[in-house]
C-alpha cells in the first residue's frame, strides 16, 4: 500500500502525531511494515499485548468464541463474564467485577461508583482528587481527572469534581480533602506522565489518610496491572489494597477490554445504575479468560519482573556512556530513558530507522512497554539498537 500516507491525511482526523510507518503484520515481539521491513516492538501495541502480538492463545480463544457466541448485551450475563470475574476476584483483594471496553471507561464507571458511594455513605461527597501528571483517558470526565494542562486546555469548561495535585506529595492530597471528597484516583506508578515511581511509603500514607477520613482509593491500575511492573496488580509491591482498581491495556492481550473492580463495602450500585452494550461481551471476556490464564500458569508478571531487571541493568550501563542521559526508572517492563535536552522524538525516529518502535512519551524522554514476553535475547538486541542511536545523537 504506497498511498498510505495521502489517505491517512484525506480520511484520518489530525488528531495524533502518527508513526511514519504503517504496522501491517505482529508475531511476538516484532512488527512488520507494508515494505515487509520487521521492527523489535518495544511498545507492544500501547502497553497492550502482554504475550506479544499475535498470541495463539489469544487468536484460539478469539476464533472459538467467535463461532459460539460474539454479543448478548447486558441484560444477561454469560459464561466467560462469570469465569472471567471469577478469576479476577480471585486473584485480587476485590469482590465484584464490571467489564467495560477501554482504560477510560473504566475509569468513568469507577468514579461514578465513588460519586455513589459519596451520594449514599458520605452526605453527598462528589470530588475525587487526581495528581499532576496523571492519564486516566480522553472522555471528558476522564480528561479533568487527568492532571495536565496539554490534554485539558483545549476542552474547557471541564466536568466538576475532580481536583489535580501534585503526585507523591501526600500533604497535596491531606490539604485539598473537604467534606465533598469521595475518593482519591492514582495511577501506582504513572506511565503516560513519564514513567514516574513514588517514593516508599508514599501509597501507604495515602492509604492511610483515605481510611481515616472515610473516603475511597481508586488505583488506576489500566497500565500497571496485569503483570506490567513484575506483579500481577502493582499494588502489591506497595503493601496496601485499594478499594476500587480499573484495569484494561494487558488484560486482554490485545482486543478491547476494560474493568473495574471494587471490594464488597464500596459495591453500591443498585439495579438501573451503570451499564454497557458491549460490556462483558462474551468474545473479548472469553478472550481475556484465555489470556489471563496464560499468564497466571506461566507466572508472567515473574518472568516481566526478572527481564525488566536485565533491561533497567542494560539501560544504566548506557546512561554511564551517554551524558546526555539524565535518568533511567522503571518497574518491570515499563521504563523510561530522559535526555538532558528535548531530543526523544528524534531519537525515536532513528530507532525506527534502525528497526525498532518506542514511544516518545515526553518531549525529553522515550518508554519503553514491550510484550512481557520479550526474551533477554530481545532485550539485548534492543539494547544494541539504543546504543547505535545515542552514538548518533549530536550534542
Ligand atoms: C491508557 C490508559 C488509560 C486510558 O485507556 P484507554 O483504553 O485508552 O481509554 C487510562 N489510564 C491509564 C493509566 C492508562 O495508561
Amino acid at each position: 500500500m504506497s498511498n498510505w500516507q495521502e489517505m491517512e491525511k484525506k480520511y484520518l482526523f489530525n488528531n495524533t502525531v502518527r508513526w511514519s510507518i504503517l504496522p501491517v503484520k505482529g508475531k511476538g515481539s516484532y512488527l512488520w511494515d507494508e515494505n515487509g521491513k520487521k521492527y523489535l516492538d518495544l511498545v507492544g501495541g500501547w502497553a497492550v499485548c502482554c504475550l506479544g502480538h499475535s498470541h495463539p492463545v489469544m487468536t484460539k480463544a478469539l476464533t472459538e468464541q467467535s463461532k459460539i457466541l460474539v454479543q448478548c448485551g447486558p441484560q444477561s450475563c454469560n459464561i466467560p463474564q462469570l469465569h472471567l470475574a471469577e478469576l479476577l476476584v480471585n486473584i485480587s483483594s476485590c469482590n465484584r467485577v464490571f467489564f467495560a471496553n477501554s482504560g477510560a471507561e473504566a475509569n468513568e464507571g469507577a468514579v461514578k461508583l465513588a460519586r455513589r458511594y459519596g451520594k449514599l455513605k458520605l452526605n453527598g461527597a462528589f470530588t475525587t482528587i487526581t495528581a499532576y501528571n496523571s492519564f486516566h483517558g480522553r472522555t471528558l470526565a476522564m480528561t479533568a481527572a487527568t492532571g495536565q494542562a496539554h490534554y485539558q486546555d483545549a476542552y474547557t469548561p471541564l466536568p466538576a469534581g475532580f481536583v489535580n495535585v501534585p503526585f507523591n506529595d501526600i500533604e497535596a492530597i491531606k490539604n485539598a480533602t473537604t467534606k465533598d471528597t469521595c475518593a482519591v484516583m492514582l495511577e501506582p506508578v504513572q506511565g503516560e506522565g513519564g514513567v514516574n515511581i513514588p517514593d516508599e511509603g508514599y501509597l501507604k500514607a495515602v492509604r492511610q489518610w483515605c481510611d481515616e477520613k472515610g473516603i475511597l482509593l481508586i488505583l488506576d491500575e489500566v497500565q500497571t496491572g496485569i503483570g506490567r511492573i513484575g506483579t500481577m496488580f502493582g499494588y502489591q509491591q506497595f503493601g496496601i489494597e485499594p478499594d476500587i482498581i480499573t484495569l484494561a491495556k494487558g488484560l486482554g492481550g490485545g482486543i478491547p477490554i476494560g474493568a473495574f473492580m471494587a471490594k464488597e463495602k464500596c459495591a453500591v450500585f443498585v439495579p438501573g445504575d451503570h451499564g454497557s452494550t458491549y460490556g462483558s461481551n462474551p468474545l473479548m471476556c472469553a478472550t481475556s479468560l484465555a489470556v489471563m490464564e496464560y499468564i497466571i500458569k506461566n507466572d508472567i508478571p515473574a518472568k516481566a519482573q526478572k527481564t525488566g531487571l536485565y533491561l533497567i541493568d542494560g539501560l544504566i550501563k548506557l546512561k554511564s556512556k551517554y551524558p546526555f542521559i539524565t535518568d533511567v526508572r522503571g518497574r518491570g517492563l515499563l521504563a523510561a530513558i530522559e535526555f538532558n535536552k528535548d531530543i526523544s522524538a528524534s531519537v525515536m525516529a532513528a530507532c525506527v530507522e534502525n528497526g525498532m518502535m518506542v514511544n516518545n512519551v515526553k518531549p525529553n524522554a522515550v518508554r519503553i512497554m514491550p510484550p512481557l514476553t520479550i526474551s533477554i535475547k530481545e532485550i539485548d538486541e534492543a539494547l544494541a539498537i539504543f546504543d547505535k542511536v545515542f552514538a548518533g545523537v549530536k550534542v
